[in-house]
Order: structure tokens, then C-alpha cells, then sequence
């Protein structure tokens, strides 16, 4: 049996006729960008996050980088952001001039940690920058309540959190703004890069729409120094098939998971994913952690079973970041975790069957 981690066709297969509908709706019109199938889609995600706003922009690193834009967070200004992560999360805060502050995670979620992030503010921090990582979201009531008391902006990363709750408030609606990605294998992806930012914040919303069309919304009237960032026509129209999926899918990948945490419970040095009774996740990724990492994913390999490693490397020791003299040691935690984490297949479209058979190879190798 192969079983991929990832393979997008059968998402395809399943809506096949809405999308190649869609594609068809949207050459005919002969309207691409920054028209109808955009403005019904900016609706209907707001609808379904909780928020007044969405607004449509082109990848989920702008989405984040034109929420600090807009919120004039620039040169001189810190952002507290995770220590382990995606580093798309840093360069956001890094291409508006400000400065990202690694944070150590909760050990048990890997999310930013509230009490951690307490004492890196400083007087020039002016926002928190959490990932719902793996598509559990971070402690936002802890998180909130210490933006709170020290007047900082909330800006969640919501790229692998589409439909996650948190206290049964939806992800992308648990901060100030959110900057979500539909890169395509994301929980809600589109067939090329596409993102979004979310907020009820109307200035804020108003001021993000100018900023990802060159700072203009009525044309040739160019209000602030803005950046091209548009959500295409084609992109919204085929989110707009796939976003009635996104719970089912999500609820596939629940079921999965629970298999996943029965059938690994107790086996080995392996470490499973950690819910806290407030948190709803949906599942973007399982990661496991192990010591013997190498070994298990050439186990599984050897049996035709796809893992991946989110993320090897942390961003603090990435090339990105040489300039900034941070070094091997500086984030323990953050170092740890790159060299144990481990992803296992998990898709709406994967099947119980291949879970179970995921489960009986990684027992085999703990056995040996
Ligand atoms: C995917 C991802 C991004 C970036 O999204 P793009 O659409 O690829 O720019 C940012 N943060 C996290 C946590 C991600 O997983």
C-alpha cells in the first residue's frame, strides 16, 4: 500500500465538475481580478470565520506583512512571534523593518506561550504574532489578556487553521486581524497561491483594501504607498467550490487523527500531539516527536508511506536570519523540537484503513 503524505488529486476528483464550472464562469466573463467572484468570496469567508471582514490578497506571507503595514508597525517596533514555526511567519514582521522576537513555545501544544512572551516585552513591542500551529490554535483567552494589559496588537497566523476553534470561537476571529494562506495544501486551498486577511476592525479592513491594490481603491487615487496583492477572479471562484467542503474535510481529518491517537498511544518514545479541553483542532498536520527519527522515517519509507518534517530548521538558524548573530542554543526548545518533529499522513482523503496501516508499521519498528 502507498500512501502519500500529501496528494491534492483526489480534492480535485471530488469537485471536479463545480470547479471546471467555476473555470469556465470565470474565462467567460472575461473579468480577473478585483470583481465578482472576489467580493462573493471575501463574504462568505468572513461568514464563516465570524468576522465583518475579509479581505482577498495574494499569498498568506502578505496577508501577514499588510496587516503590520497597515497597522503601521515598522522600523524600531518589535513583534513577538514563535520560536518554532513556519518562517513565513518572521519574514512578515522582517519585510516591514520591524524586528521579530523568538518566543520559546508551550512544550506540551508547541504554540506560543503567553506566560514565555510576558517577559520578552519590552517598550518598543507592539503586537503578538501566534501561529495556530499544525492547525491547533495557540492559547489566544492567555494570549489576549496579555495584549491587553500592555496595549499590543493581536495578529494571528491562521495558514494551517481554517475552522479551528479556540473556547469555541473560530480561528481567524480570536485576534485583532488574522493573515490566512490558500496555498494549495493548506485546510482550504486554491489551485495556486491565494490568501486573506480577516479582522472586524472596519479602518483597519478599509486600509488593508487600499494597500493591496498600490494603496487605491477608486483608480489613479493612490491614498498610501501600497503593494500589489490581489486574490485573482479564478482563485476566489474555485475557493468559493471548495469553502462548503472545508468542514466535512475537516471532520474526515478529526476521525483520522483519533485513530491515529489510539493507535499510537504508549508506543515507544513517541511523543502525540497534546488538545487542551479548549481547543478544537482540525488537524493541517500530525506531528509525532521522536529520537529516532531518521530511523522511523526510512522505516516507513522502505513501506511506501510519505512523512515530512515541519520544519527542520528553525528560523533563528536559517540563512534568512545569519545577520542577525542569533546562534545554535539560543532557543532550546525551538532546536529540540526541529530535530524530533515528524508528520504523518493526514488528508481528507486519506483513509482509516491507510491510518491503521501507518500505525502497524511504526509499531513493527518499535519492536524491532
Ligand atoms: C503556509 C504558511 C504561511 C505562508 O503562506 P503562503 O500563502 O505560502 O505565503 C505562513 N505561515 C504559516 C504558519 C504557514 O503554514
Amino acid at each position: 500500500m502507498k500512501i502519500p503524505i500529501l496528494d491534492l488529486k483526489p480534492a480535485t476528483a471530488e469537485l471536479r465538475a463545480e470547479l471546471d464550472a467555476a473555470y469556465r464562469r470565470v474565462m467567460d466573463s472575461g473579468w480577473f481580478l478585483l470583481g465578482p467572484e472576489l467580493e462573493a468570496f471575501e463574504r462568505e469567508y468572513a461568514a464563516n470565520v465570524g468576522t465583518t471582514h475579509c479581505i482577498g490578497v495574494a499569498n498568506g506571507l502578505e496577508a501577514l506583512q499588510l496587516v503590520l503595514m497597515a497597522r503601521g508597525i515598522g522600523p524600531g517596533d518589535e513583534v513577538i512571534v514563535p520560536a518554532h514555526g513556519y518562517i513565513a511567519t518572521w519574514l512578515a514582521v522582517t519585510h516591514v523593518g520591524a524586528k521579530p522576537v523568538p518566543c520559546e513555545c508551550d512544550e506540551a501544544t508547541y504554540n506560543l506561550d503567553a506566560g514565555r512572551a510576558a517577559g520578552l516585552i519590552t517598550p518598543r513591542t507592539r503586537a503578538l504574532l501566534p501561529i495556530h500551529l499544525y492547525g491547533q490554535t495557540a492559547d489566544m483567552t492567555a494570549l489576549n489578556a496579555l495584549a491587553a494589559k500592555h496595549g499590543l496588537f493581536v495578529l494571528e497566523d491562521g495558514a494551517q487553521s481554517h475552522g479551528a476553534l479556540c473556547q469555541g470561537r473560530a480561528s481567524g476571529a480570536l485576534g485583532h486581524a488574522a493573515g490566512i494562506s490558500f496555498y494549495p495544501s493548506k485546510n482550504l486551498g486554491a489551485l495556486a497561491d491565494a490568501g486573506a486577511v480577516t479582522t472586524s476592525d472596519p479602518v483597519l479592513a478599509d486600509k488593508i483594501r487600499h494597500l493591496r491594490n498600490y494603496g487605491s481603491k477608486v483608480r489613479y487615487q493612490n491614498e498610501y504607498p501600497g503593494m500589489n496583492s490581489r486574490l485573482d477572479e479564478m482563485q476566489a471562484a474555485f475557493l468559493r467550490v471548495k469553502l462548503p467542503h472545508l468542514a466535512a474535510w475537516n471532520r474526515r481529518r478529526r476521525d483520522l487523527a483519533a485513530r491515529y491517537l489510539q493507535g499510537l498511544a504508549g508506543v515507544g518514545d513517541l511523543v502525540l500531539p497534546h488538545v487542551p479541553a479548549w481547543a478544537e483542532p482540525v488537524w493541517h498536520l500530525f506531528v509525532v516527536r521522536t529520537g529516532h527519527r531518521a530511523a522511523l522515517q526510512k522505516h516507513l519509507e522502505a513501506h511506501g508511506i510519505g512523512t515530512q518534517v515541519h520544519y527542520p530548521v528553525p528560523p533563528h538558524l536559517s540563512g534568512a536570519y545569519r545577520a542577525s548573530g542569533w546562534k545554535r542554543g539560543d532557543f532550546p526548545l525551538a532546536e529540540k523540537l526541529a530535530d524530533e518533529v515528524l508528520s504523518l499522513p493526514i488528508g481528507p482523503h486519506h483513509t482509516g484503513a491507510q491510518v491503521d496501516e501507518v500505525c502497524a508499521r511504526i509499531r513493527e519498528f518499535y519492536r524491532k
